[in-house]
């Protein structure tokens, strides 16, 4: 079995990494350590002190379909959602999970009929997340099953069919490609956000799932929430979420709060404020300066390329960019078959193409890894790269 987890990091940390050319780099993972700095250099803005006697209780809000989602959480979901304006919220219902791997569960549970006599079939495009088939057959569940590249699928039967956009791995801006009459979207949108992508349009699908892992770089507190139409739908995932937790860490769900509530202030500019970065601003800043040095890197020779992507406006910043997504979509050109062999033994960990649905001539390569590792990720591929021209 593949490891969906994060494995702990070797106990010599990444800070020494600068010069230890003979260490392995991991990029293998989406981990958002980048984010460390910015949360540090904003000190005790989001720090918060819960006592013995709070998150006593099971429940939080039992007049909420959701009874396990704290208020405050909800409120600073839909806060955050309104000043982006990447995803409607209202006539929407909220539904927390620990990490969207929580929700996106939920949404197959709900989404699923329990007495269908074969199990639904799920698609993705590929390349589609790796973790995707994983989560989906790892149970051998009767209710569904992977069905793989949904460019493929062409059955006369029921479906879901998954839309990663920005897309994970190669940070494509999609749709839904399969054109089956009995179908039902998930929009995983972890990273429509403005660091990564241009937000052209505030998105309204039936179900939207999104997860401060990716955008505010929490990956541990394991928080993520799902914008949800249809109230019965809703009512399902949370009836998932009770069985397999019986709700969602309240202390996770206030330290989330916290820190998009915090977000949205830094935006708000009020007097505590009013010298801090936006949060959004310093990740965008980052996550570009991080693509024109691999894009450089890239282009001292002939042996690696890159996609490219369409340039929009941002309705959130009024910039005009494109796509600057979390991951690298690599390809290796010319004899390289095997990317992911290929850069192992130049020590950088990355994830092989295989494990996404397409060819070993790709890897996905993580951008938002600490800023010493990517450094030493950008010095050594500038070398591997020149040494072919
Ligand atoms: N969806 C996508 C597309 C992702 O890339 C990730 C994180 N790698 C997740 C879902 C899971 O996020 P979480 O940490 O909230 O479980």
């Amino acid at each position: 079995v593949k490891n969906v987890f994060p494995e702990p990091k070797p106990a010599n940390g990444v800070q020494n990494l600068s010069r230890a050319t003979d260490q392995y780099i991991h990029l293998d993972r989406g981990d958002p350590t980048m984010y460390e700095i910015y949360w540090k250099q904003m000190g005790d803005k989001t720090t918060l002190v819960l006592s013995g006697w709070q998150s006593i209780s099971y429940f939080s809000d039992t007049e909420n379909q959701c009874w396990f989602l704290e208020p405050g959480f909800a409120n600073a979901v839909t806060r955050l959602h309104n000043l982006v304006g990447n995803a409607q919220t209202r006539d929407y219902h909220i539904v927390v999970g620990t990490g969207s791997t929580q929700l996106f569960q939920a949404a197959l549970y709900a989404l699923c009929p329990p007495n269908a006599p074969e199990p639904m079939s799920i698609v993705c495009a590929s390349p589609f997340y790796s973790s995707y088939p994983l989560i989906i057959d790892c149970l051998k569940s009767g209710l569904y099953k992977w069905k793989g590249d949904a460019s493929k699928f062409n059955k006369d039967e029921p479906y879901i069919e998954l839309v990663t956009s920005p897309n994970n791995p190669d940070g494509s801006i999609r749709r839904a490609v399969v054109n089956g009459s009995g179908g039902i979207l998930v929009h995983d949108l972890a990273y429509y956000w403005p660091q990564y992508t241009p937000i052209s349009f505030q998105a309204d699908h039936d179900i939207m799932l999104f997860t401060v892992s990716k955008c505010t770089g929490h990956a541990g507190i394991r928080i993520g929430w799902a914008l949800v139409k249809d109230k019965e739908v809703a009512k399902k995932m949370t009836k998932f979420i009770e069985i397999s937790s019986i709700g969602v860490s309240k202390d996770s769900q206030l330290r989330a709060a916290k820190i998009l509530d915090v977000i949205a202030d830094t935006y708000e500019q009020t007097q505590k404020f009013d010298k801090a970065t936006p949060f959004f601003h310093y990740g965008f800043n980052e996550m570009a300066k991080r693509w024109r040095q691999l894009r450089s890197a890239v282009s001292k020779g002939q042996t690696f390329s890159l996609p490219d992507f369409p340039v929009e406006k941002c309705n959130f910043s009024g910039q005009t960019f494109g796509t600057q997504p979390a991951f690298a979509w690599l390809k290796c050109e010319k004899a390289v078959d095997d990317c992911e062999s290929f850069l192992r033994k130049h020590k950088i960990l990355t994830r092989g193409g295989t494990q996404f649905g397409s060819s070993k001539k790709y890897v996905r390569i993580s951008l938002i890894s600490h800023k010493e590792e990517y450094d030493e990720f950008i010095q050594r591929l500038s070398l591997i790269s020149s040494m072919d021209t």
